[in-house]
């Protein structure tokens, strides 16, 4: 089976660039900042980073349509590739 072309980054990129999780509730927008390593003990290092919103839930309002972004240190930066965000993901 072949890779599909956007293939999303995992989990053991975020521990390479020593980024944070940003968790982002959609209906609420409730936003926390989650460290990677206990995910990682959990699900694997080579786990799909977008995939991991399937395990969260909002600590304010329960909702499960939550989005997950890697916590940029410089995102005032212009010229900051789009193609490193992830579209929210919706079950
Ligand atoms: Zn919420």
């Amino acid at each position: 089976m072949r890779r599909p072309v956007t293939d999303p980054a995992r989990l053991s990129y975020l521990v390479d660039q020593k980024l944070r999780l940003t968790v982002w509730c959609i209906r609420c927008d409730h936003r926390a900042d989650i460290a990677v390593a206990p995910l990682v003990d959990k699900l694997g290092a080579n786990y799909p980073i977008p995939h991991v919103a399937r395990h969260m839930k909002c600590s304010r309002c329960g909702n499960r349509e939550i989005t997950v972004n890697p916590t940029w240190n410089d995102e005032d930066v212009p010229g900051r590739p789009k193609s490193m965000t992830y579209p929210p993901l919706r079950t």
